[in-house]
């Protein structure tokens, strides 16, 4: 690192999927909250919820150092798209970033790479930012195309947003590790990691700018060997983002 550039804050996420209730959204984040009180905490936090819940998220985190997102956002405008959500819509309520491209998304939804682009696109201009979820099979890792498949997935990004390319957040999630208490080591997570940090550094003069996080069954225990990692810049929690003491451990383990 020069003397000039400082060292950016890692940035915990929380996906809770669908998950959740106005009772246990509310009890779940107060004690996060108070878990936090009186600390510095050591990563900058986000907290995405399902659609119905952000109003509360919003309410429940104002004032405090967790930020809110998305799971997941329109690629268009506005319009006939009955039961999606804008980002203006978002953008309202003061949400700070969407999660696009999440696997779950890929597999059960169709979204394919340009879909996903587009959404990433589309949160940017509205000035919340994406977290662009790329990651292989276990099948695609079985024969050998781990590297092809997150380049593909991110040169759909890079392609599209162009020069806002540093304004995104990178998040490598192998499918095959999400929700399975399979995890990457460290070792195979940092070599991805690097393949995406090389392929941004083709795209813009300041690589080090974007976010990589890692997601995939990281938990209280691995998350101090996973964020140790040169490139790993943070974390995508799924399941331990839904117990407080958890999230908050990963948190502190991001120094
Ligand atoms: C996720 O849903 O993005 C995720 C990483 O889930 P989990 O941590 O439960 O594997």
């Amino acid at each position: 690192m020069s003397p000039t550039e400082t060292k950016m804050k890692k940035l915990i996420a929380g996906n809770w999927k669908m998950n959740g209730s106005l009772a246990a959204n509310e009890a779940l984040v107060k004690a996060m909250l108070e878990g936090l009180q009186g600390a510095e905490p050591a990563a900058d936090m986000a907290l995405c919820a399902p659609a119905p819940y952000l109003a509360q998220l919003q309410s429940l985190l104002q004032g405090s150092p967790i930020t809110w997102g998305a799971q997941d956002v329109s690629a268009h405008e506005q319009g006939a798209y009955t039961g999606e959500v804008s980002v203006a819509m978002l953008k309202e309520f003061g949400c700070r970033y969407a999660i696009v491209g999440h696997s779950e998304r890929r597999q059960y939804h169709g979204e394919s790479d340009e879909v996903v682009a587009a959404k990433a696109q589309r949160a940017l201009a509205a000035g919340v930012t994406p977290i662009v979820c790329v990651g292989e099979t276990l099948a695609q890792r079985e024969a050998g195309e781990t590297e092809a498949v997150v380049k593909r997935q991110l040169a759909a990004a890079i392609h599209t947003v162009g020069h806002c390319i540093t304004e995104i957040v990178v998040a490598y999630e192998p499918v095959w590790a999400i929700g399975t208490g399979k995890t990457a080591t460290p070792e195979m997570a940092q070599a991805v990691h690097a393949v995406l940090r090389a392929q941004l550094a083709a795209a813009t003069t300041n690589p080090k700018r974007v976010h990589i996080l890692y997601g995939g069954s990281m938990n209280a225990a691995n998350a101090a060997s996973l964020l140790a990692q040169p490139d790993i810049d943070g974390g995508l929690i799924g399941g331990a983002s839904l117990k407080a003491t958890d999230f908050l451990q990963i948190v502190a383990s991001a120094r």
